[in-house]
């Protein structure tokens, strides 16, 4: 026979301790809980890469830019220039453009320090060509969840049309605002970019050929010449704010409703 004051003791020590145990327990989920939380709250993609139709796209966070601001920028590299770890012919990116290397070479991302980055950013990708993959939805998940809720500037180097209307448009609902250039507004297939993105011109007849396509255009030239807002980040406009907090670079379905004018720089 056990005895009975015995029995009690187990008792009176065991519930105790069981408590003490569903304690940790529980203070050990909710540190989890909020561990999981706190990562959640604290992803931020920072870049996403993918291959289409041998051009690598780029998505890359930019927040050291003096004219643009904080945007994340997208990037168009032909992997052409990825395989040879340098800068080859850019029409596969800019297709015609005048600015280009076969035209007049006067183009502003290939001149000086915005050159070197460029080659820099190609070396980069020639490094880790292997773990270049094409397009997919968990791509396509990435670069939206990225894009929530923050400025993008379509075509930091190459041309915006790449990326398509489906995932500009899809791009753009999530966003918290954009600017985009497009100098391929000429072509029939582009037609849906006026939604989106600015022609960019030179002169008033592109000016006035742009405009009749529906589009809203950025000027380049002696401002002047057309009836447009003044760019407020330019130099003859002060400097007065960033890309980042304007955003009237949108096309039709964006931000304003006018068109914008600038010097050439
Ligand atoms: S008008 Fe605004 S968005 Fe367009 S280039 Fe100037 S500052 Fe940037």
């Amino acid at each position: 026979m056990v005895d009975c004051k015995y029995l009690q003791g187990v008792r009176f020590v065991a519930k105790p301790l069981k408590l003490i145990y569903q304690t940790k327990q529980n203070n050990k989920m909710k540190n989890k809980t909020e561990q999981i939380a706190k990562v959640k709250k604290v992803r931020k993609i920072n870049e996403v890469y993918f291959v289409k139709n041998d051009i690598l796209f780029n998505f890359q966070r930019d927040t050291d830019n003096s004219k643009i601001g904080n945007m994340i920028q997208v990037w168009f590299i032909p992997m052409e220039w990825v395989r040879a770890g340098k800068m080859l012919d850019d029409s596969k990116v800019c297709f015609d453009c005048q600015h280009g290397q076969s035209k007049d070479k006067t183009c502003y991302v290939r001149d000086g320090v915005s050159n070197l980055g460029l080659l820099s950013k190609t070396r980069k990708f020639t490094r880790i060509q292997s773990k270049l993959t094409e397009y997919s939805q968990e791509i396509e998940n990435n670069i939206l969840e990225m894009c929530t809720n923050e400025k993008v500037r379509f075509g930091a180097y190459g041309e915006p049309i790449l990326l398509g209307e489906d995932l500009v448009r899809k791009i753009t609902a999530v966003s918290s605002g954009w600017t985009g250039y497009t100098h391929q507004w000429m072509r029939k297939e582009s037609i849906w970019a006026r939604h989106y993105f600015m022609a960019s011109v030179e002169g008033k007849f592109m000016n006035a050929t742009a405009k009749k396509l529906g589009f809203r255009t950025f000027f380049v030239g002696e401002t002047d010449e057309v009836d447009h807002i003044t760019c407020p980040a330019s130099a003859e406009a002060g400097k007065k704010t960033k890309c980042d907090k304007c955003t009237l670079c949108s096309g039709i379905d964006g931000k304003g409703k006018t068109s914008i004018k600038i010097l050439p720089h």
